[in-house]
């Protein structure tokens, strides 16, 4: 098991509706030593691919892609959300349906932040129908730039983000992925995940 199931498995919670709740260290308070194992795993996943900006969404996302970012030393750009669709010439916007809120979301980003030549890593800290995923990679379609690859920290398998976005070409890395929760149990099983390349105590990477 590595650092991530461990730590869902220790500190997460699972709520009816398919929802697990992981508040405790990344989408309320955040573990700033599991972020970092994160980044340096995703680094790692991703090595030889050119990456030279790091793109979220706003909130949760936004903690992972900033050690990430500080990794590549790109810039990081996160996505905004709002519910009115001021559609204005300086921005690209795309909508998404939030699973956990239940709404429709515009999503926008200031056109000077993205540019054709951007090579984007998209992180996220869940990937569950793909709906954030893929307005991510429409706002980096409209800048005329490529979708690098997309990290997730916990991908909800029994959903169909991920088999999407990897049978759309995408190279999709997920540090925990969630075969089944069962929330009156409380267990969790996760999918079967090469073994990671360093501990807790060894963090080094080129
Ligand atoms: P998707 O757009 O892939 O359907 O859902 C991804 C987004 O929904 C993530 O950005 C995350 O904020 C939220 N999300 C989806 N499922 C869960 C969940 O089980 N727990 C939490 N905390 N957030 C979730």
């Amino acid at each position: 098991m590595n650092f991530l199931e461990e730590k869902i498995l220790r500190d997460g919670v699972i709520k009816e509706g398919n929802i697990l709740k992981v508040d405790s260290f990344l989408n309320h308070q955040i573990d700033i030593d599991v972020m970092r194992q994160t980044a340096y795993e995703f680094k790692r996943r991703f090595r030889g691919v050119e990456v030279n900006k790091v793109l979220t969404i706003e909130a949760s996302g936004i903690a992972i892609a900033t050690l990430l970012g500080h990794l590549y030393d790109v810039p990081v750009v996160f996505a905004k959300k709002s519910q009115t669709a001021n559609s204005t010439d300086d921005k690209y916007i795309s909508q998404a349906y939030s699973f956990t809120h239940k709404k429709m979301n515009n999503v926008f980003i200031s056109k000077p932040y993205l540019s054709a030549s951007d090579k984007v890593l998209i992180v996220d800290d869940f990937l569950a129908d793909g709906q954030a995923a893929h307005s991510l990679i429409d706002l980096v379609h409209q800048a005329g730039a490529e979708v690098a690859g997309i990290g997730i920290a916990i991908e909800k398998g029994q959903q169909q983000g991920g088999s999407k976005l990897r049978a759309e070409g995408y190279k999709v890395e997920s540090i925990a992925i969630i075969e089944n929760m069962d929330w009156q149990k409380q267990t969790i099983k996760f999918r079967n995940q090469p073994e990671l390349s360093f501990g807790n105590a060894n963090l080094t990477i080129e």
